[in-house]
């Protein structure tokens, strides 16, 4: 039977089969026949039997046994639990590395569902709690950090502006950053008459008298006779100012007039509804936050609760230490409202030190990321499959919610995670060189559009900032330096804004084959047996992959 012939297929919309928003009528479907566990007819082994080998599987050595389809894929529920006390509608989370997650990434992460935890590898802690706060005052269509301009610069910077970022305006404040006064806004009108040759160089005005030297405060519309937004007032009133005056930019001020935001055109009529947005409390989105375990990171995450933190992760590679059962405690103690997911952890016995600590979830995974090293140079780590049964069937007695880290391939390998019993996954190298992972695209060998990617253990991040060498144990004094992780380059992988909602509707599509329609029935059929396994060959994964073609 085809997978769609069970419900009609909607024509949009992403959940939900009650004929809301836009599902059709239900089919006339067959009876579902017994779909009993006969032990005769029990292929496979139980997620037990097959951890019993003792070996230390991947997710690639393994697969999941196909169950019976009786609803449509747009029944599955995704929603799970990152911490004891946060609930997300998407499994997913994006990794604490400098290349993967800043408010950007958090931003979109949070939209789909899912939630992103900032880096903590900024020059000052002060910087990390500012991204915090973009996610935090997210609002659709409001850029929370443009491009701005001084008094001192030309039209030749706002040209370059365009030139590199496509920006066709740029407000400009008293020292050319958000939160100084603003002093005027250049729009593509006050200088799009003028054209220059490829290098920036040569100019020719055409018409006026404008150059690439004429100062920006000759050409902008100084702040008396410009139209403005309040920080304070509603997003609708912004919104509302800027479609009546039919502008392509409104600068958003503070009650100081001090630059707090840019309300841009083109992203409001991008903006979309997303159903499955990780919200908080009063509306905001859901954001978290990784620290190191010194002494120094208490400021930090003071700092980060004060932006507005909804969880903290503490990042070490093997997070059994008193310096992190110290971290917990005191963060614990001095911010009880925060979540904190401690780790990462690999074993049962590390798991249950961090739990007995107050952990509120756990992050597993020694040395199967994509960028890690630590296996073949520290000697220790352990297989991730393994590792994510063995921690999740603890955790679940403690109730605590596993994040699966590190590892995360492609679609199957989350929904393979999860059915070893992970609430959610982390993942890096998957969401490194989206639009949305910091740093800018260049050209690579062949032509190819890439971006950088790294380990945090990586000398070039641990030379980067001393916080990440932390994760690691490395002394900022060493001399000699151990690394745990490469850097590399990774392909474009375009916006996170398609990947991501490929990423939700291919586990659905998982969960459907398995038969199953929510993560905690995941974790109970497999918990209880109904749900098998089956360990595969070489043979098995090659024939797994593509394979046996001309081109
Ligand atoms: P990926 O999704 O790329 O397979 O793995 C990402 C995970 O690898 C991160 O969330 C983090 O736990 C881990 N990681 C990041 N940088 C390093 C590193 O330099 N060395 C090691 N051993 N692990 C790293």
């Amino acid at each position: 039977m085809a997978k769609e012939d069970v419900a009609v297929k909607p024509t949009n919309g992403t959940n939900g089969t009650n004929g809301k928003n836009g599902i059709g009528e239900k089919r006339k479907m067959a009876p579902v026949p017994a779909w009993d566990n006969d032990p005769e007819l029990a292929d496979g082994e139980t997620a037990q039997e097959m951890m019993a080998h003792k070996g230390g599987l991947t997710f690639n050595d393994f697969n999941v046994m196909p169950g019976f389809i009786n609803f449509s894929v747009h029944d599955v529920s995704l929603e799970t639990n990152i911490t004891r006390n946060i609930k997300i509608k998407a499994p997913l989370v994006s990794s604490p590395m400098d290349t993967v997650t800043e408010s950007g990434m958090a931003i979109v992460m949070a939209l789909y569902g899912g939630i992103g935890i900032i880096h903590g590898n900024f020059p000052k802690p002060e910087d990390q709690a500012a991204e915090v706060l973009k996610v935090k005052r997210f609002k659709q269509g409001f850029v929370m950090q443009p491009h701005c301009l001084k008094p001192s610069s030309t039209a030749y910077d706002m040209i370059q502006i365009k030139k590199m970022f496509g920006y066709t305006g740029a407000p400009v404040t008293e020292d050319g950053r958000v939160g100084s006064k603003l002093i005027g806004m250049v729009t593509s009108r006050d200088f799009d008459f003028i054209t220059m040759d490829v290098a920036g160089q040569k100019s020719t005005p055409i018409g006026d008298e404008v150059t690439p030297n004429t100062p920006i405060t000759e050409i902008m519309v100084p702040v008396g006779k410009l139209i403005v937004g309040k920080i304070s007032d509603p997003p609708e009133a912004c919104q509302k100012l800027l479609k009546e005056h039919r502008l392509g930019k409104l600068p958003i001020v503070n009650d100081d007039n001090e630059l707090i935001a840019l309300l841009c055109r083109s992203d409001l009529l991008k903006a979309r509804d997303y159903p499955n947005a990780s919200y908080d409390s009063s509306g905001q989105l859901l954001c978290g936050a990784a620290v190191n375990t010194r002494e120094e990171s208490r400021h930090t995450v003071d700092l980060l609760v004060e932006a507005g933190v909804d969880l903290i992760v503490i990042d070490s590679s093997n997070g059994s230490s008193t310096y992190q059962i110290d971290m917990l405690q005191w963060i614990k103690k001095q911010h009880p409202n925060i979540e904190v997911v401690a780790g990462n952890v690999v074993t049962r016995q590390q798991a249950k030190v961090l739990i007995d600590a107050g952990a509120d979830g756990l992050r597993v995974g020694m040395g199967s990321g994509s960028i890690c090293i630590t296996q073949d140079i520290m000697a220790v780590g352990r297989a991730q499959g393994t590792a994510v049964y063995d921690v999740s069937r603890y955790g679940r007695s403690r109730g605590v919610p596993i994040v699966a880290d590190g590892g995360i391939r492609d679609v199957g390998y989350i929904t393979k995670a999860l059915a070893l019993g992970a609430s959610v996954v982390m993942m890096g190298g998957l969401l490194a060189a989206t639009t949305e992972a910091p740093g800018e695209y260049f050209w690579g060998p062949g032509g190819v559009r890439v971006k950088k990617y790294r380990g945090m253990g990586s000398l070039d991040a641990m030379e980067a900032h001393a916080s990440s060498q932390d994760r690691y144990f490395t002394a900022e004094s060493d001399q000699i330096k151990v690394a745990q992780g490469v850097s590399a380059t990774m392909k474009d992988r375009g916006s996170c804004h398609k990947f991501i909602p490929y990423l939700v509707r291919g586990v659905q599509h998982g969960f459907q084959d398995i038969g199953v329609r929510s993560v905690t029935e995941l974790h109970d059929k497999v918990a209880g047996g109904d749900i098998r396994f089956e360990r595969r060959s070489t043979n098995a994964q090659l024939e797994g992959g593509v394979h046996s073609l001309h081109s």
